[in-house]
């Protein structure tokens, strides 16, 4: 079932969830958003006159931006076909394009082809859309809760307008509140809910501008909550605190507070803090994230934020992202806990990453510099008959196997890129380069008889 039939028939039934049963039908009901949904404003300009461009919707979890595109579905000429990026793939869109171009070549009617949280497409996904963007075969509309200058590729974005939405204010919500409260068919009316004032007012201010979580736990806390003699409910503080932390986990399993939480668990790590690693794990494990999700940063991060401080972290890391494939979850949650202290707790160095910035930013500066002679290697005899390999010294046969010579392009002969620090290994490798360094500055003052 596709992702618009699924909320079609949510909304149409009964069973559905609060917030789906809720969703707003009208522009009427749309609460907030007035900057781009008020009189006068070009988001209603285009929708009410049907002549809408490619555009992407950036805005918080929970602040309308599919219950918008869903308008736009019911309002439109054009056909309406939804993806998830989460679930779709290029051989979706292939398919969803070509049908696009028959319509268009057969009835002349355009298509729309919804993205939602399209951040999560990569760049080679988003190019299949591209040019069908371009020549007008499909006009595109995107949802997205992460900036979209960092998460659409640059040749899409400049072909869309984006459209933000804000967070929902309190008053928003309060009247969201209201209405699920009150409505007798769609919302909790029959019911007969009592939100007890210091519910609501944790319920409002938890919810952080979130529709979705307010409808949610509104409906949760209630269901728990059985009725009085007079068949009325009382809901209170304690019935949305239980609620809300509930869909808290499920919230992180849907994805929405992902990055931030994985950002948390590599800025704790960083921080040396195996305390906060470990809460941050538990945090998305318990919630259900893909631990092979969760390793693959803590493998950037061995090489990133521990690097040759300690070197075997990058082995501990692998072998956690091994563990967790081989013997996947809840079991391999030790093997992502040993990894997380290990790095909390490996000495730090960013001297690695610093050092391939600087390598990488030179080859952009620089250009492909030709390769010294002496280091080429002589395959054929033309090849050494050009130079190739000649005057090379084999390291090997000098004493300690060092010898002075260039290894890089003239000109950047001594340039520097990897400075160990004194942090773990480090020393130590700072301590044998210097060593290398005297030796062969040594040798040069003082050269050996013969060299061959
Ligand atoms: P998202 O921005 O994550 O796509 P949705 O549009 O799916 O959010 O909203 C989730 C639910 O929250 C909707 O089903 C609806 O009940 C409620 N909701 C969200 N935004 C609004 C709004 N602006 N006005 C009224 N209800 C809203």
């Amino acid at each position: 079932m596709d992702l618009w039939t699924r909320l079609g028939e949510e909304r149409e039934s009964k069973e559905a969830p609060l917030a789906a049963r809720l969703r707003p039908r009208t522009l009427g009901e749309f609460v907030g958003q007035e900057h781009l949904v008020g009189p006068g404003r070009v988001f209603r300009h285009a929708l009410e006159g049907d002549h809408l461009p490619s555009f992407i919707l950036w805005g918080p979890p929970g602040s309308g931006k599919t219950t918008l595109a869903q308008m736009v579905a019911g309002l439109t000429s054009s056909h309406f076909s939804p993806v998830s990026a989460v679930s779709a793939g290029v051989a979706d869109l292939r398919r969803i394009i070509a049908e696009a171009q028959e319509r268009r070549g057969h009835t002349g009617q355009r298509t729309i082809l919804f993205i939602d949280e399209i951040h999560r497409f990569n760049k080679s996904q988003q190019d299949t859309v591209l040019p069908f963007v371009e020549r007008g075969t499909i006009i595109m509309i995107g949802a997205t809760t992460e900036n979209p200058s960092f998460e659409v590729i640059a040749p899409l974005l400049s072909r869309c307008r984006v459209f933000t939405l804000n967070p929902l204010g309190e008053a928003e919500i309060q009247t969201i509140v209201s209405r699920a409260l009150s409505d007798p068919e769609r919302g909790l009316g029959q019911l007969q809910v009592e939100l007890e004032p210091p519910a609501r007012e944790f319920l409002v201010a938890q919810a952080r501008g979130d529709a979705r979580v307010v409808l949610n736990a509104l409906e949760l806390a209630t269901l728990a909550t059985p009725p009085d003699a007079q068949g009325r409910r009382r809901v209170g503080l304690g019935a949305i605190e239980e609620a809300l932390q509930h869909r808290a986990l499920l919230y992180d399993k849907a994805g929405d507070q992902h990055y931030d939480i994985i950002s948390a668990l590599h800025k704790s790590l960083r921080g040396s803090d195996p305390d906060a690693g470990l809460y941050w794990l538990a945090r998305m494990l318990e919630a259900g994230e893909d631990p092979l999700y969760i390793v693959r940063r803590l493998v950037r991060f061995a090489s990133e934020d521990v690097g040759m401080a300690d070197p075997q972290a990058l082995v501990v890391a692998m072998a956690a992202q091994q563990a967790a494939h081989f013997i996947g979850m809840p079991e391999a949650d030790l093997a992502l806990a040993q990894a997380v202290v290990y790095l909390a707790t490996a000495p730090k160095s960013n001297s690695l990453y610093r050092a391939y910035g600087q390598a990488k930013e030179e080859v952009r500066q620089s250009g492909p510099l030709p390769v010294p002679l002496h280091i080429r290697n002589p395959v054929t005899p033309l090849m050494k008959g050009l130079g190739y390999g000649q005057g090379y010294q084999y390291p090997h046969d000098h004493p300690g196997h060092l010898v002075q010579q260039d290894y890089l392009p003239p000109n950047l002969q001594g340039r520097r890129f990897y400075q160990p620090t004194e942090q773990g290994l480090e020393r130590e490798i700072q301590k044998r380069l210097e060593r290398w360094g005297r030796a062969l500055s040594q040798a040069e003052a003082a050269p050996p008889e013969e060299e061959s």
